[in-house]
């Protein structure tokens, strides 16, 4: 099944959110930041009446960590509501990974590097052990899009 990830405008109020869907079997609902904050022992406590495991440590404490940046209310534009997304994404999504049987090219510095780096459903870069940080993810991930849009 396609899910569709994108910046929604709602239809009463008008402010956006950033959204996962399916068309196919018409469902909408926000994601990531713009979901509002639920206590990881309430989505444990819903998960087990349904049989579903529970949440991963890491996610639990990511969710705690960053609890602050989770809302309900919107955004005023759909690219704050894709920006609130990205910010999600490098602070939950963010995974560093090698490579060993191939070389590529470092996206920050150039250097040859068998690191990797995937942030979200789409993000896919080379970074090199050095650079394997949340900032450099931030600004080759932008410079990357950038160049896309060209
Ligand atoms: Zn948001
Ligand atoms: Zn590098």
């Amino acid at each position: 099944m396609a899910k569709i990830h994108s910046a929604r405008q709602r239809q009463g109020d008008k402010r956006w959110d950033f959204t996962v869907s399916s068309d196919e079997e018409g469902w909408c609902h926000p994601t990531g930041y713009c979901s509002g904050f639920e206590h990881p022992d309430e989505v444990d406590r819903k998960s087990e009446e349904q049989g579903w495991p529970k949440m991963r440590q890491e996610e639990r404490d990511k969710t705690l960590l960053h609890r602050a940046k989770f809302h309900e209310d919107g955004h005023a534009t759909a690219k704050e509501a894709s920006d609130c997304h990205d910010d999600y994404e490098l602070d939950f999504e963010l995974r560093f990974s090698e490579n060993p049987d191939e070389m590529l090219k470092c996206a920050s510095c150039g250097d040859f590097t068998t690191g990797r780096c995937t942030v979200g459903t789409f993000g896919r870069y080379v970074l090199c052990r050095q650079h394997q940080t949340r900032d450099e993810t931030k600004k080759v991930r932008d410079a990357d899009r950038a160049a896309r849009q060209r």
